[in-house]
């Protein structure tokens, strides 16, 4: 069936950002589109938005099937209707009562929102099965997914039209309940918080966090991002998540997010956040010549110069499963590889790549009292710190930590720097240079800046997913058809893997990278966490740990 069939009149409510983007992406699904915006200025910017995209891709014909308006009396003939007013739950709700009176019977309505409760919207009207939450992403013509948000009273004739619906406008639906931030928007808080206590501990700059984010694989580092979302947004989701849960120590806002607001630093819109941009928008350096929040002058050594010695002579690496790849990368670039010494032959360096349960003490110790007082024992500090490490050997200078569990997916080399002599210190950087790897040195702290977000973001997968399965039995669903389940229900294992890849871009699904990693050092990374800070933010969540032991 084509698409202008399936679809019916559409309303869209709030002609800004949003409003204006999803007109768009049902104009040229073929739909009639009903903009509707109590400001006549919004109105004619959104229908010049519209238009100039439409142009430039020959579709001009298709504005003939929009209708723009200040009143909500003309969407009577619309099938569905999505508000993508202001960010406000009163407002929103005055709405929806006025909606009500105008629409046919089995109209849907849907909501926008990103962080208000559907449910609330939902019941102050009299069908409120029928409305439910249609969550676009910015840019919404270009971002594939679209969360379709089951409301506590959302049907599922309701849910099911509204999935079909979705799918018939090009995008790709994804189903969750009515928790919030919904999937995506409270899976990637972890990015930004755990990015700004880094920040904020003086572990790494925000340029250096970046770029070891990007080097994982992350298309933009979390204060790039930051700037380009605005902080204000960001902040304010942060706030409005850590207020309905009640006080979640995962979603605390961090003092720089309000120090910033308080500056009047909200990002690339005010030319000045984390970075300064210039009037095009553009990134044009730091936003301060000094940096801020202290950041250890060790954190600006930043990368490896070009490799200078040639990559030869023995490597060694330690017994352990915390660098998975490290042996491999060693040999392709030309060196060879052992776990002990060879007689007579003098290693460029040794790499300790076990976990606390696999006896990296011991092993640490025995490369200490065995190996030449200077050569450089690089060990994996990710469920370890390296302070501790340095009770276990007596010629600490030679001590250097790194992090193991993600450097065969990344491209740069997180490391600690340490009071290793220089001149083994450039010997290592070449190291790392021949293996591919840009250096970056932070401070020492638990879990470092990659494993620690990932985890994180892990984790609030994990109870995001239990939170999933505890819905099913609060609200008792109808019971969806058995291909609809297969398809779209809320315990098909990994939507949320694929929310976070259409919904942010990330490399992996969050559940997917815990099964590239392993359950069991995702686990030990968060025990890790939790043991160093004593907070309840780092608590793994138990489905996380039942996985692991099941192995
Ligand atoms: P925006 O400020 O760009 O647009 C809001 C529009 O609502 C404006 O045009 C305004 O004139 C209009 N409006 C104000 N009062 C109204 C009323 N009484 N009736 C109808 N329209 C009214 O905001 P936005 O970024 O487009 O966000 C809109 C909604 O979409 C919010 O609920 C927001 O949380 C959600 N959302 C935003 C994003 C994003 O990245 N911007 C992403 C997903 C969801």
């Amino acid at each position: 069936m084509a698409a202008d069939k399936q679809l019916p009149a559409i309303g869209v409510i709030g002609a800004g950002t949003m409003g204006s983007g999803i007109a768009l992406v049902a104009l040229t699904a073929g739909a009639k589109v009903i903009l509707q915006d109590p400001y006549p200025a919004m109105l004619e910017k959104a229908a010049a938005y519209i238009k100039k995209f439409l142009e430039k891709k020959d579709r001009a014909a298709l504005l003939e099937n929009l209708t723009l308006t200040d009143s909500l009396e003309a969407f009577a003939p619309a099938g569905l209707v999505i508000e993508a007013a202001l960010e406000q739950l009163e407002l929103k709700k005055e709405i929806f009562t006025k909606l009500e009176a105008v629409c046919a019977p089995d109209a849907i309505l849907a909501t926008n929102t990103s962080t208000l409760s559907v449910t609330a919207v939902a019941a102050t009207t009299q069908r409120p099965q029928r409305v439910a939450g249609m969550h676009f992403f910015n840019p919404a013509p270009v971002l594939p997914l679209v969360e379709v948000v089951r409301a506590a009273q959302t049907s599922q004739a309701t849910l099911e039209r509204l999935v079909e619906l979705t799918e018939a406008l090009g995008k790709t639906p994804v189903v969750t309940g009515d928790t919030p931030g919904f999937i995506v928007n409270r899976v990637a808080r972890p990015f930004y918080g755990e990015a700004l206590r880094l920040l904020g501990e003086g572990v790494a700059g925000y340029e250096v966090i970046d770029q070891i984010v990007e080097g994982g694989g992350f298309k933009m580092g979390p204060f790039k991002l930051m700037d380009l979302i605005g902080i204000d947004i960001n902040a304010g989701a942060m706030r409005s998540m850590y207020e309905q849960s009640f006080g979640e120590p995962r979603y605390k806002p961090h003092w720089i997010q309000m120090q910033k607001l308080a500056e009047g630093a909200l990002g690339r819109k005010t030319g000045k956040g984390f970075y300064a941009y210039n009037a095009d928008g553009q990134l044009t350096g730091p936003s301060h010549l000094d940096h801020e929040y202290g950041q250890p002058e060790a954190t600006q050594r930043s990368v490896a110069g070009p490799p200078v010695a040639p990559a030869e002579g023995l490597v060694l690496i330690s017994e352990g499963t915390w660098a998975p790849g490290l042996a491999d990368i060693c040999q392709q670039a030309g060196y060879s590889v052992a776990s002990k010494p060879q007689k007579g032959q003098e290693p460029i360096a040794c790499f300790m790549v076990a976990g606390r349960n696999e006896g990296a003490e011991e092993i640490l110790r025995w490369y200490d009292q065995n190996l030449p007082v200077d050569t450089p024992l690089i060990a994996q500090c990710v469920d370890m710190t390296l302070a501790e490490m340095r009770r276990w050997v007596s010629h600490t200078q030679r001590l250097m930590g790194f992090d193991g569990l993600f450097f065969a997916s990344s491209s740069i080399a997180t490391t600690i720097h340490s009071s290793i002599p220089a001149e083994k210190y450039l010997a290592v950087m070449d190291l790392f240079g021949n293996l591919g790897r840009f250096q970056l040195s932070v401070s020492d702290s638990p879990g470092l800046v990659l494993p620690r977000i990932v985890c994180q973001i892990i984790n609030e997968a994990m109870f995001m997913s239990q939170d999933m399965r505890g819905s099913l039995n609060v609200t008792k669903f109808e019971t969806p058809s058995e291909e609809f389940s297969a398809r779209y229900g809320l315990d098909v294992r990994f939507p949320i893997d694929k929310a976070m890849k259409l919904g942010v871009n990330y490399p992996y699904g969050p559940i997917e990278w815990c099964e590239l990693i392993g359950y069991d050092k995702v686990l030990a990374v968060l025990d890790h966490l939790y043991a160093e800070y004593h907070e309840e933010r780092y608590r793994a969540c138990v489905l996380l740990r039942e996985w692991a032991r099941r192995g």
